[in-house]
């Protein structure tokens, strides 16, 4: 407790809250909080959080802070941001191990709302609904709600028990739950439509993308989604693996498969090390594990004969191209090598499956479900968010579209 009272005594409390404003995702009022956690006022710094957001403990724990809140701390102008997510966090916990409530005032009405998906955003939007007093009902694919919280965050990074407990708070509201519940299987929007006001869609889009290049057909050649989704690997003992990509998925593959027993593990990312957009704290500690980095690196070609056996890999330089923001990687003519790999791990992004295209709802030209300014779809009584919607990638801003749509399905 007097290492988290220390974290916050060193927050300034502006006035202008850049940590909240530019920062958060959310938009938790961080100086507001951290005062209440100065003052000892945990149940008020949990209810503070509490209107913005539904998932403190496990944002604390997971949100990329050095790229949201912290930031945006005015600390980190001239030394190290405060620490907001272990001060949110630990406000987090302090709830679920006091009991309590995640709301004091529920107000009331007749609204149904079916929520399809019960990831971030959908575990958000519901919160917020039955705040509004609707009656939501979950339908959940899986016999378990957290959806990439439980299945895509390994438990060094995420514990499953907090994921359960924060859940809960949420089923504690009054949120029904039909689990085993899968659109394009056992659910029909259509039937839907007859009993809810309204539904929102919120089942994540976790395919992971391929890179298009020769042998990526091969056996041994895995989507880093599917791994971490159903938690289904091959017998990494004494094996090298390459895992393609340098995002969060890719860190957690890498950090994942060297705990299950790979003799090395290497992360091929095209880019510098600057611009990988993982967390820095997840690279560092990945490095630490043991965990080898081939930076400026492209894969050509995979080499096998069914099975993968080799990997054609071509060095790049970064150059500023007209038109774009970052530096691109273009390769090295001549730079060419090959090393031996038992396995790939491509987790390069995800995509959409394909049954959305049966939906009857208007699609971007990413393959998202296409949505207005205010989370509709092409049908007025659907609204989608979440990765689904093609909202930015991470938790936060997941549960930001789920909690706003949530207020635009009330209005
Ligand atoms: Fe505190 Fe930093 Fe936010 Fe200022 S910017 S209120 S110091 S967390």
């Amino acid at each position: 407790m007097e290492e988290i009272i220390e974290k916050a005594n060193y927050c300034l409390n502006c006035k202008i809250k850049p940590c909240s404003q530019n920062g958060c995702p959310l938009g938790n009022n961080i100086p507001e909080f951290i005062k209440l956690v100065k003052e000892e006022k945990y149940k008020e710094a949990y209810n503070a959080l509490s209107e913005t957001t539904v998932l403190q403990a496990v944002c604390g724990r997971i949100c990329p802070h050095k790229k949201q809140c912290q930031g945006s701390c005015v600390r980190g102008i001239k030394s190290e941001p405060v620490s907001i997510g272990d001060i949110e966090a630990y406000v987090g916990d302090k709830a679920i191990e006091n009991n309590y409530n995640l709301f004091n005032n529920i107000e009331n009405s007749k609204k149904r709302v079916a929520i399809i998906g019960g990831g971030p955003s959908g575990l958000t939007c519901a919160a917020f609904l039955a705040k509004q007093g609707a009656k939501v009902t979950i339908y959940e694919r899986y016999n378990y709600l957290g959806g990439l919280l439980v299945y895509g965050i390994p438990e060094f990074r995420l514990p499953k028990d907090i994921v359960k407990n924060t859940i809960q708070k949420i089923l504690d509201l009054g949120v029904q739950v039909e689990y085993n519940k899968e659109l394009g299987k056992n659910l029909k929007l259509e039937e839907l439509e007859k009993e809810y006001d309204v539904i929102f869609l919120s089942f994540g889009a976790n395919k992971s993308v391929k890179m298009g290049v020769e042998g990526e057909e091969l056996n041994g050649v895995y989507g880093g989604n599917e791994l971490l989704e159903y938690n289904e690997h091959p017998n990494y003992i004494g094996k090298t693996i390459a895992v393609i990509g340098g995002g969060n998925v890719a860190m957690d593959c890498a950090r994942t498969i060297k705990r299950l027993g790979a003799k090395e593990v290497k992360v091929i990312y095209r880019r510098a090390e600057e611009q990988m957009p993982a967390e820095e704290k997840e690279i560092k500690e990945a490095k630490e594990e043991g965990i080898e980095f081939l930076f400026q690196n492209n894969i050509v070609k995979i080499i096998g004969n069914k099975k993968v056996e080799k990997v054609e890999l071509i060095k790049t330089e970064l150059i500023k191209k007209e038109g774009e923001t970052r530096l691109s990687p273009v390769n090295i003519e001549g730079s060419n090598y090959i090393i031996d790999i038992d396995y790939i791990v491509m987790a390069l992004g995800s995509k959409p499956a394909e049954f959305v295209q049966n939906l009857g709802l208007e699609l971007n030209k990413w393959g998202n479900i296409a949505i207005n300014e205010k989370g509709q779809t092409s049908n007025p009584r659907i609204f989608a968010g979440g990765d689904i919607a093609g909202i930015k990638g991470t938790v936060a801003w997941a549960a930001k579209s789920g909690r706003d749509i949530a207020y635009e399905i009330m209005k």
